[in-house]
Formats: C-alpha cells, structure tokens, sequence
C-alpha cells in the first residue's frame, strides 16, 4: 500500500466578479488539507495586486498555508524584493520562484536591464529575504527555450544549488513522461524532490489549447477519449476523474511522493480526483462536499 502522498493545489487569482465564489472554492479545497495552497501571478507580472490581495486574506483566515508564485518579468530587483519582503512580514514565506514569460506571447525571454535574471537569482533573493521554502519549475517535456542536450538539467541544477527546496513540474498526461524525467535528474545527481504537476481535464478542448502554447503534448488517446463528450457534461467528468486518478496511481506506485494539483479554481473535479486517490478521510469528503 503506497503512503499517502503530499498533495498541494494551485489557483489563480479570480477576477472582482468572481471573487465570492472563488472563496467558497478555497474553503472546500481547505477541507481536503494540503500541504499548500499556491496562488499564480499573473502572466508578465501583470495582476500583482490580485495575487496580493488573496495571499494576505489566506494569510489571516484559518486554512492551507499560502504559497506565493513570483516571477521576474517587468520589474527591477527593488520592485521584487519589496513586494516579496512585504509578504514575508506578512507571514507569507513559501514561494514558487519562477523566471515567467514576456506579456506578447511568444516573445523572446528579455530581463528586466534592473531586474533578477531569471528563477535561481530570484531564489537567492527570495531566501534572503527570509523565504523558509522555494519552489522552482521543471519541465519533463521541453520547454519552448530547452537549449538541447541536458541543458535543461544543468540549468535545474543551478536552481537548486540557488537554494531552491523542490520543483513542481508542468503537467504532463503520460506518466511515463514524468518518470523518465525522474531518471534524467537521478542521473545527473540531483537528488531533490521533483513534484509532479496534475491537470485535471475541467474541459478538455480549453485544457488541448492551452497546452500547445506552453509545450505540453496531448496524446492521441485523450483525444478520442474526450472528444464525443464534449456536450456530456457528467460522461466527461466522470472521465477527467478516471484519467487523473490513473495517472496519479500508476505514479504513487511508482513511488511519486509529491503532487500538485492545478485546480483552475474548481473545487469538485479536484475533490472527486482526492476521494477517488484515497487522498482525504470520508468526514472530510462530506464536508468539502457540503
Ligand atoms: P526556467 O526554468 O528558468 O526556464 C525554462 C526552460 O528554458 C528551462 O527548463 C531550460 O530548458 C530553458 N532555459 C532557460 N534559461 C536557461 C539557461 N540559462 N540555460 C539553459 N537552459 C535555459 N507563469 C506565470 O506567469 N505565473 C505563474 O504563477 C506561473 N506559475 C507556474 C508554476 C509552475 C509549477 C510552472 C512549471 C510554471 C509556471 N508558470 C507561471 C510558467 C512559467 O513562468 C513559464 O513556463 C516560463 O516560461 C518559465 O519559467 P521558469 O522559471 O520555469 O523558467
């Protein structure tokens, strides 16, 4: 019997419209107990209020322990260090360190002339400042910048040796491509915790789109699994929670301890995925349910 694994969820910051229901969202994940809850910044820097805004209410109410997403894009070192200063005397002091993308989708990675370089100096900075726990991302299929060979892994290994405590993988839908990825870095020696990222599919013509822009394949077999259930809301439901959880078992049984859910801020696809793992005790389950 595989232990229970350390389960964190991401969300992003819900638009003013949407805010109410966004809470209600974080109290039933809440009830499911991750180790953290993550939440995005937004792309090219943008919505850094937003993000401010909900860390700090996560911070003060009762529930999972706030993680901060961070990214370098646009801002000089002096804007990054005290926006990520005022979280941390805020009590704020898990980070997701993170390089970011330009604001024109596409656009080659430029630094800000005044700003960190890229994820591993902002790492450094962020435990300078007081940061207790940094992750970084990881890429098990290439990222649009992979640079060949193994660089990729060099260039993960400079995050960790930044002081980076874990990396959070992009999703990937084949398992195989996670545990392959596992062995690259085991091979390279680098012997930190690689969390593997879950997407649920909440709608799999959305989640195929998204993918093709940052770099995450979608196999021919998810394809026809999905496609005839595109006007079946309950049959395609039904086969997110099947696809996730086999994913995620065949990992856990491959001695995967770290999962990170990104939520895309729906609570019921990410509970069934939990109930289905085993991942949340039933008194738990009826409560997040309720
Ligand atoms: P890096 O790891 O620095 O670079 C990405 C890849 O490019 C590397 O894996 C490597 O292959 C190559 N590369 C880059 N520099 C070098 C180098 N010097 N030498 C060799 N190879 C290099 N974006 C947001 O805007 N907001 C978020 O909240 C957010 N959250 C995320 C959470 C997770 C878990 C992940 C995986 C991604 C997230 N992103 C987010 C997306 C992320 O900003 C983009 O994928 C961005 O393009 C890369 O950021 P990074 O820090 O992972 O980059």
């Amino acid at each position: 019997m595989s232990r229970t694994p350390q389960v964190s969820f991401e969300v992003f910051p819900p638009a003013p419209k949407v805010e109410e229901r966004f809470w209600t969202t974080v109290s039933r994940l809440a009830v499911l107990e991750p180790v953290y809850l993550s939440v995005t910044y937004g792309a090219g820097g943008s919505g850094r209020d937003r993000s401010d805004r909900v860390l700090r209410r996560l911070r003060r109410q009762a529930g999972p322990v706030p993680a901060a997403h961070l990214t370098v894009v646009g801002a000089s070192r002096a804007e990054t260090d005290a926006l990520a200063k005022g979280w941390i005397d805020a009590g704020i002091t898990r980070f997701v360190a993170l390089r970011g993308d330009m604001p024109e989708m596409g656009d080659a990675f430029a630094p800000n002339p005044e700003g960190y370089a890229g994820a591993a100096e902002l790492t450094v900075a962020l435990k300078r400042l007081g940061a207790q726990h940094v992750s970084v991302g990881a890429y098990p299929e290439p990222h649009p910048d992979y640079r060949g060979g193994e660089s990729d892994l060099a260039h993960l290994q400079a995050k960790f040796a930044a002081g980076a405590d874990d990396a959070i993988t992009q999703y990937v839908f084949e398992p195989e491509l996670f545990l392959r990825y596992r062995d690259r870095v085991a091979a390279a020696g680098i012997d930190k915790p690689i969390v593997v990222g879950v997407m649920p599919i909440f709608d799999f013509a959305k989640v195929a789109s998204f993918s093709r822009r940052c770099g995450a394949s979608v196999p021919a077999w998810l394809d026809a699994r999905f496609a005839p259930l595109a006007d079946q809301p309950e049959a395609h439901h039904e086969a997110a929670v099947e696809t996730a959880v086999s994913f995620c078992r065949r990992l856990q049984g491959e001695g995967v301890e770290g999962f990170h859910i990104y939520t895309l801020n729906r609570a019921d696809l990410t509970i069934d995925i939990c109930r289905e793992l085993g991942w949340a005790s039933p008194a738990k389950l009826r409560e997040a349910a309720a």
